[in-house]
């Protein structure tokens, strides 16, 4: 039988945005509401994506990295999940550095990359218009989920890396 494909997959984004919350909902279908922001996780998890046993590497980085260690985790991943909260604008304006940044790293490739705009469930406090994520989205030619940690009734956390593989294996 062929070994099950390993990808490598990094979670990037500014500090509080909810990416150790997503990555622990993703592999547990749990909500941790604190989370120590300084830690920075790698963790192993098989999955089937479309009839294939897919094994993922996530690391959560703690988004507080310096330049050296940043670099360094994106030359380490294959795919990666760049998060912002709609409630803060802020994290928002820091995808697209983000991303240049990422591009001039992984060049001349093109970046396999889900944006996920995270905490859907404060909409009350949204400083992020779905539109908006959109057309980030768009630009960057990659798939945009918006979803919660929180409350994941439509399973979108799931979704987005399940996704983000998918692409990683399309390259
Ligand atoms: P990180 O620094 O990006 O890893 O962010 P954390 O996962 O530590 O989350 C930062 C804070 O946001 C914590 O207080 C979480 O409880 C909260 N949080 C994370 N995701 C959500 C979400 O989807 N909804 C709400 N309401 N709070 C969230
Ligand atoms: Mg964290």
């Amino acid at each position: 039988m062929a070994k099950s494909p390993e990808v490598k997959l990094a979670v990037f984004g500014r500090a509080g945005v909810g990416k150790s919350a997503l990555v622990v909902r993703f592999l547990t279908k749990r909500f941790i509401w604190e989370y120590d922001p300084t830690l920075e996780s790698t963790y192993r998890h098989q999955a089937s994506i479309d009839d294939e046993i897919v094994t993922m590497e996530i690391l959560d980085t703690a988004g507080q990295e310096d330049m050296l260690q940043k670099e360094g985790h994106m030359r380490w991943g294959d795919g990666f999940v760049i998060v912002y909260d709609i409630t803060d604008r802020c994290s928002f304006e820091e995808v697209a550095p983000l991303r240049s940044l990422l591009e001039d790293i992984k060049k001349p490739k093109n970046v396999p990359l889900v944006l996920v705009g995270n905490k859907a469930d404060l909409d009350h406090a949204r400083q992020v218009a779905t539109e908006e994520g959109e057309r980030l989205a768009a630009e960057m030619a990659c798939a945009f989920y918006e979803c919660s940690a929180c409350a994941d009734e439509g399973g979108y956390v799931a979704e987005a890396f399940h996704e983000l593989c998918r692409e990683v294996r399309r390259r």
